[in-house]
């Protein structure tokens, strides 16, 4: 292919459009200098209608995966259509963090001025690991310290916030770090302290197989890192909602 067309310099919309979507969007992605890594949002580089074509071209890749595996799926009723289901999966469930905008989240201001530790958990987390894209199941918890300058979300925001973080193949460490960053950025707060507790499915079902394979990792930020007392407050109100 790349030796009948040598790619031109600047494609116009026609040349384009005769790419496969993956292609498109990575022409977009690479033309901004944007950042394309598996826990990366890439929502406003993909136009109307190229989701189907993107779950087109992962199902027919994912066909030729389970003829790599030689699996008869024309006999085999089992997988006929596991292609088309892991497709449908990745794009539109498990990996769909980096595919959608993030949720419209309503700020507003702290009118009330308040200046009390909020916490918000544990928030259900369903992500998988960037290594061997095995599932990542845990919990998180957040501690808000606001300022009177502070913009207040809903607490069920938080949630779903978190939850199109996580919906990314991601490791546990830049997955926190993601999640503080983007709350900081809309909250504001004096202190932000982020916990997140999770099993690595990749630890049970290969390489080791041992069982220790729970993570526990934490982001403190503000106050929290200034105020050992702070901190301490947070990890205990932690432990009575049950934190291994
Ligand atoms: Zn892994």
């Amino acid at each position: 292919m790349a030796g009948e067309h040598p790619t031109p310099i600047l494609r116009t919309e026609a040349d384009l459009s005769r790419l496969p979507a993956s292609d498109r969007i990575r022409y977009r992605l690479v033309g901004a200098g944007h950042r394309y890594h598996a826990n990366d949002n890439i929502a406003r580089f993909i136009e109307a209608g190229e989701m189907d074509e993107l779950k087109a071209e992962v199902e027919s890749k994912m066909h030729e995966v389970l003829r790599a595996l030689v699996i008869d799926t024309e006999s085999d009723h089992n997988t006929n259509d596991t292609a088309k289901r892991v497709a449908k999966m990745f794009l539109t469930e498990v990996f769909r963090g980096r595919y959608v905008k993030m949720p419209a989240v309503t700020e507003f201001p702290n009118a009330e001025r308040l200046n009390e530790l909020m916490i918000v958990g544990p928030v259900k987390v369903r992500s998988a690991c960037s290594h061997h894209l095995c599932p990542i199941l845990g919990r998180v918890w957040i501690g808000v310290l606001p300022n009177e300058h502070s913009n207040l979300i809903g607490l069920s925001k938080y949630a779903r916030i978190c939850e199109w973080i996580m919906s990314r193949p991601q490791i546990q460490e830049e997955a926190v770090t993601m999640l503080a960053n983007e709350l900081s950025e809309r909250v504001k707060p004096d202190g932000l302290a982020i916990v997140m507790e999770a099993d690595h499915f990749c630890m049970h079902w290969r390489g080791v197989k041992d069982d220790e394979s729970m993570m526990t990792n934490s982001v403190m930020r503000g106050a929290f890192l200034k105020d050992a007392n702070l901190r301490r407050e947070f990890l205990s109100l932690l432990s009575k909602k049950d934190l291994r």
